[in-house]
């Protein structure tokens, strides 16, 4: 069980006009940054993407078809962007795995070195 997905970093309203229906106060753009989750861990990746989409038309707008403007605007909101740092954090059931395999590396040593006998 392994999924990438996406979370919400920003969400930012564009006074540009939509290329589908020209409206012009109903441009978003949203930026979203990649974590991938597991059963034993959440990790979160350096890799954002965007995407822009039209509030008025309901429309998602791909890149192709950004006017310079709109391209320079989302290149803006970009570089303003604070993406969270790369992370990981393990499960409660990787932490018992761990646990419990240090006891077990413990007891044998200890068993080896003869400090334990039966
Ligand atoms: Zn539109």
């Amino acid at each position: 069980m392994s999924a990438s997905r996406f979370f919400t970093l920003k969400e930012a309203r564009l006074s540009n006009n939509c290329p589908e229906c020209y409206s012009n106060d109903s441009l978003e753009v949203v930026f979203k940054q990649k974590f991938i989750e597991n059963t034993f861990y959440k990790a979160i990746t350096a890799e954002t993407v965007n995407e822009l989409h039209c509030l008025n038309c309901d429309t998602q707008i791909f890149p192709i078809r950004w006017t310079d403007d709109i391209e320079s605007v989302v290149d803006y909101q970009k570089r303003a962007l604070q993406p969270k740092p790369k992370s990981i954090k393990l499960k409660p059931i990787s932490w018992i795995l761990i646990i419990t395999i240090l006891v077990l590396i413990i007891v044998s040593a200890l068993f080896a070195t003869e400090i334990f006998s039966f």
